[in-house]
Order: C-alpha cells, then structure tokens, then sequence
C-alpha cells in the first residue's frame, strides 16, 4: 500500500519548519515517538526511575519484538545500544583476533570502524585489507571471493555507505561467506528503516544500526544482532550485569542470549522511543518505505544532475537515499550554507572522515541530501533550485 504523505507529514512536526535533506544524519521524530519519549520521562519524575522501568516494562521490552521483525530475526538476538558505534564494536571486539589473522572491509567503512580496525590491527598484529571496488563503485563481490581464505577471521561491510549514495550487496557477501568460517559483520547503520532487512537472507552473523537515522528513532539508541549460532565464537570486551551473572565468588556466567553485549543501564525513554519509530516503520512497511525513498533520490539526482556546473557523485549499481554532490568552483560548506539559509537541512562529507571513499576518489568535501519517505517534489524542486541559484 502506498504511504500517505500527507499523514505521516502531518505527524512529523519538523515537517511544518525544515525541509529536512539530512535523515542520513538524524531524521525527524514523529509526534507518536517524541511522546512517548516524554511520557516515560514523565512517568520517571511522578514515581522513580526503576518503578517507571517496571510498570512500562511492556512498553520497552516491544523493542526487542518490533526489532526482530524488522530484520527477521529473534527477540533473544538483539541487544540494544547506545548508538551503531557502540553496537558495531561490541561485536568487532568481541571476534578473538591474532597475529597472521586477516579482517577484510569495504570502502564504504565509517570513520569510527576504521579507527577501531587500525586500533586493533596495532593492538594483535592481524591485517585489515579492502575489498576492492568493481568498476560501477560497489563492492566487488568476484574480488571478495578471490580473497577469502582460512586465515580471513571478519569479514566487516558497510551496507550502505554514509558519504555515498550506492547499496552494496550485502547478500551476495553472504553467498560468498557460506560455508567459510569467517565471521561476517554488517554495518547496517544507514539502512535500517530505509531497505528492507532480513539477517537470514543477508547471512551476516552481526549486524549493527541507529535509530536516529532513518528509523527515526530518539537520539542515543542503536542495537545489535547477534546470530544464536554464533554466540560462543565470541568474547565480549565487557561483563556487566545484564550480560553476565556473579555465579560464584570467583566465577560469572554469561547470558545465553545476545543481551550479554548489552549494558544494564539505558535510557528506557529512549528505548520505548525506539520500539514505537520501529512499530511505524513496519506499519508503513520497509517495502514501500524503500520504493519511496529510491524514487525521490533518484529524482533530486536527475534535478541536481540538469544543472550546469553540479557533480553527482553516487556510484554503484543500486542507489540508496544518500544524495551525494559538488559545484564546480563553490565550497561546498558555502552549497550548505546557502541551503541552510532557507531551511533546507544538508551536511557536508569531509574526505579526512571518509579516506578509503571520497579521498580515494579526490573528489574533495561533498555535500550529502539524504532524503526520507516523507519529503515531497516540492522539497526536492526547492532544493534544486537554490543549488542552481547558488554562485560563489
Ligand atoms: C552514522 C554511521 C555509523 C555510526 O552510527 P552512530 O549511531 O553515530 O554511532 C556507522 N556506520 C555508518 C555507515 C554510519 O553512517
């Protein structure tokens, strides 16, 4: 069923203020979310934190439900986290690494991943290597094949790049992982709520995501997926009280469930935000969500990619809502203020946070549209046309 614009803007205050072309960065709650955020803080203030936990214990453990039929998965794999950094290093930690071990991971890798993979690469002396790009700038599945051996331990993929506007087949990296023993974690943080997810078929045995971006969701939450069968493969960096118990003076036991990389202390108002934004989404359904979002970024490429002087920068063969561009002799800081300058919510990509992508490429500092299913054409069009009235 196509999605009702005009409803779900209506329930979108930001809507009625900001042409809001930054949901790769934090999208816009809805007004369902932003009260329950404010109704369990509410509840805290009336009668204590850990009474408010226990009476809207239904309300925050949906989470776990909404999260695991969201990427089809079971409730006992997901942990919830503070943002995607935290979940992707739970589980990139936790892979036992040594010296003579290689971890293979993408172009597209987010600026904190890579940071973690040279720490640990100092750390164990294991060798992180990049897949290769095929020639439409996605991630080269037949290269990926060629490279994976016994000695391959992690393979770490960026489903869907945040400085560039390509989906990378995450599925078919599983094709070729089956079978191997390499471990295979998918960052999933730009495409969760905007694609739709299903572990199974991914074959990813973690997988990390936000909830500010395009799943809508409050600020400070994430989580974590964390295949059963692999469990025990892994060595979590911390024990805590909602991982482990104190089973003897000398002696813990972890959880048998993904929860063991989870912290016991959260925001549960941030939690129950995160359950209703999830709960929306699959009302909606990821399917039309993804139909949506694909034809708008199209479309404001095709606007954007009309106007003498602008560069479109988005590789690949399947393209996400990340609208990546430049103007030819105009800052690209300068593009945004002027957006900015009308309302119109776009960021800047720097090369410095994105070496092995837009450095690569020389393109220099890009300015990124990312857009939701509840942008409009009108958005678009008003987009486009300050970037063609732009001069320097
Ligand atoms: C934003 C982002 C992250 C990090 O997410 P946080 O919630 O900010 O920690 C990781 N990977 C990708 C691809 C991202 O775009």
């Amino acid at each position: 069923m196509a999605i009702d614009i005009d409803r779900v803007r209506a329930l979108t205050p930001g809507c009625s203020h900001v042409n809001h072309l930054n949901n790769a960065g934090s999208s816009l709650l809805s007004a369902p979310v932003l009260q329950a955020v404010k109704d369990h803080l509410d509840l805290e203030a009336r009668i204590g934190g850990y009474e408010a936990a226990n009476e809207a214990a239904v309300r925050w453990e949906r989470a776990y439900d909404a999260i695991g039929t969201l990427i089809g998965c079971g409730r006992d794999e997901v942990a919830l986290a503070e943002n995607a950094s935290r979940a992707w290093e739970m589980a990139f930690h936790a892979v036992p690494l040594g010296p003579g071990d290689r971890v293979l991971a993408d172009h597209g890798a987010y600026v904190s991943c890579w940071l973690s993979l040279l720490l640990v690469q100092q750390r164990t002396g294991c060798t992180v290597e990049v897949v290769p790009n095929d020639r439409s700038g996605q991630l080269d599945v037949e290269a990926l094949r060629r490279m994976v051996d016994e000695r391959v331990k992690l393979v770490a993929i960026t489903h869907v790049p945040s400085t560039n506007g390509l989906i990378n087949p995450a599925e078919e990296v599983g094709r070729v992982l089956r079978g191997s023993e390499a471990l295979y974690l998918l960052d999933a943080c730009q495409s969760v709520g905007q694609l739709p997810i299903d572990v199974g078929r991914f074959g990813c045995d973690m997988l990390s995501a936000t909830g500010r971006k395009f799943l809508r969701a409050p600020r400070g939450t994430g989580f974590l997926y964390v295949r059963k069968g692999v469990l025990d493969r892994l060595h979590p960096p911390f024990a805590e009280h909602r991982g482990a118990t104190w089973s003897g003076r000398e002696q813990f036991t972890w959880r048998n469930d993904a929860l063991r990389f989870e912290t016991w202390e959260k925001s549960y108002a941030n939690a129950i935000g995160l359950a209703v934004a999830v709960d929306e989404a699959l009302a909606l359904g990821l399917g039309p969500i993804a139909e949506r979002v694909q034809a708008l970024a199209s479309s404001l490429r095709d606007q954007l990619g009309s106007i003498r002087g602008v560069r479109v920068h988005d590789t690949g063969v399947v393209q996400s809502g990340i609208v990546t561009f430049t103007v030819d002799g105009i800052a690209s800081s300068t593009v945004m203020e002027r957006l900015r300058a009308e309302r119109i919510n776009v960021v800047v990509a720097e090369p410095a946070n994105a070496r092995l992508d837009l450095e690569d490429r020389a393109i220099g500092p890009v300015v990124r549209a990312s857009v939701h299913y509840f942008n409009t054409a009108e958005e678009l069009a008003q987009c486009a046309a300050v970037v063609a009235r732009t001069k320097a």
